[in-house]
């Protein structure tokens, strides 16, 4: 084991080889106040990889209902139960401990690499066959309903949504297990894939990912998992004309849920300064979005604006101590925040910077006893060339149509 710097715990950490690796890396917002759990990303997916022989039950993305649903059957409740079982009421954020190198404070307790016994890489657990069946069971299940009804910032009954893929982590835990080093992190990019070749099914990347989005095929003998479109993201696409395009499930969002690109990393794994980068601006600026179960210690990518009406016990526990302060920023944005809002799904294409013109103010409500006004900011994406690719206004321009609309 080396020391890596993991920026999300705010400390260094065990793993098994040297941090980082990668230039760039395949990153993603998914602001799950928006998902309506239409599984339109769940079937693009799965239409375009994993429709073969032995893949009946694998799904490289799909959307769970929170807080009883999971694929495989109660992945995470198991993971955190493992955890705590290696090490007993210390699993603790310090969150008073908190920096610009350290948003979410300083982990205490012990990732999936630290808990793990001499032998192994990292605790983790091979779910049962039965466990990968039926992925959206409890699909819309809420907690208890109260007569009392809801109202923000918490709902006595709840549910909600979460859309998950493989999370081309920064330290992969399915990379560190695999003894036969089929599984790489590419360097252009950051994303994870398994050599077809080298692998040989030994499952130890499906027991040691604490997500369990390493699948095992059956039909050849060896584990898949999320290639995040890769061909798309290079451009190599024949569709693609050349141009860096977001992956399937992520241009496919009816919800407008998702928005993915490319971050610049540092040799330790932290990211790059780029304060246009709508993904940078969104997870190091505003911080108003957070990555899934940090506390595991994989350095995940793909980071969550948390749902409000959830109870913040259950939220911190997912996504770590930032929840409090994302959930107030998202409330009431700033100006710039709520001009980035608007350009999740306005364009296929990878946004790698944005610029936001200000515009005229079009109103003021009240967000919590407080007025909020909103002004008609125009936001600008912009291609790796600095080329303008898409360009949207806060407020929704209105047409209306001529009285004779057709021929009937
Ligand atoms: S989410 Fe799992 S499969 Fe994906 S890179 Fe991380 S450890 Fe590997
Ligand atoms: S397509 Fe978007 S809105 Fe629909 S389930 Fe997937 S993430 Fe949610």
């Amino acid at each position: 084991m080396t020391a890596a710097y993991n920026w999300q715990l705010g400390r260094d950490m065990d793993y098994r080889f040297e941090g980082g690796g990668a230039k760039r890396q395949f990153a993603a917002v998914f602001n799950i106040n928006r998902c309506i759990a239409c599984q339109t990303c769940t079937m693009a997916c799965r239409s375009t990889w994993t429709f073969s022989p032995g893949q009946e039950l694998m799904w490289w993305n799909n959307v769970e209902t929170k807080p009883y649903g999971g694929y495989p059957r109660h992945w995470d409740v198991k993971t955190l139960e493992l955890l705590e079982g290696a090490n007993p009421g210390g699993q603790v954020w310090n969150a008073d401990d908190r920096s610009e190198e350290a948003p979410y404070g300083r982990f205490e307790g012990k990732t999936i690499f630290e808990a793990a016994a001499p032998e192994e890489r990292a605790v983790g657990y091979l779910p049962a066959d039965e466990e990968w069946k039926a992925p959206n069971r409890f699909e819309d299940h809420g907690t208890g309903w109260s007569a009392r009804g809801a109202s923000l910032p918490e709902h006595e009954g709840w549910f909600f949504y979460l859309a998950r893929i493989c999370n081309h982590c920064t330290y992969p835990a399915c990379l560190a297990a695999c003894p036969r080093n089929a599984i790489y992190k590419r360097p252009e990019d950051g994303i994870v894939l398994i050599d077809q070749e080298r692998c040989r099914g030994y499952r130890k990347c499906v027991e040691a990912c604490p997500y369990k989005k390493a699948m095992y095929r059956p039909a050849t003998g060896t584990s898949e998992k999320c290639i995040g479109c890769y061909p798309r993201v290079e451009g190599t696409d024949p569709l693609t004309d050349g141009r860096p395009m977001e992956a399937r499930c992520m241009s496919a969002c009816v919800g407008k849920i998702r928005m993915q690109g490319l971050v610049q990393v540092e040799a330790d794994g932290t990211w790059a300064r780029e304060p246009n980068h709508p993904l940078y601006f969104m997870v190091h600026e505003e911080q108003v979005a957070l990555p899934l179960y940090p506390q595991f210690g994989t350095q995940p990518n793909i980071y969550y604006i948390p749902p409000r009406w959830v109870p913040r016990d259950y939220l911190r526990q997912m996504f770590g101590p930032g929840v409090d302060q994302a959930l107030e920023r998202y409330t009431r944005p700033s100006r710039r925040l709520l001009a980035v809002l608007q350009l999740f799904r306005a364009s296929q294409q990878i946004i790698f910077s944005f610029d936001v013109e200000e515009g005229e103010r079009v109103g003021e409500v009240e967000v919590g006893g407080e007025p909020y006004e909103i002004f008609n900011d125009t936001a600008v994406g912009f291609d790796a060339g600095g080329r303008e690719i898409v360009r949207i206004t806060v407020e929704e321009p209105l047409h209306e149509r001529p009285l004779k609309v057709n021929s009937i």
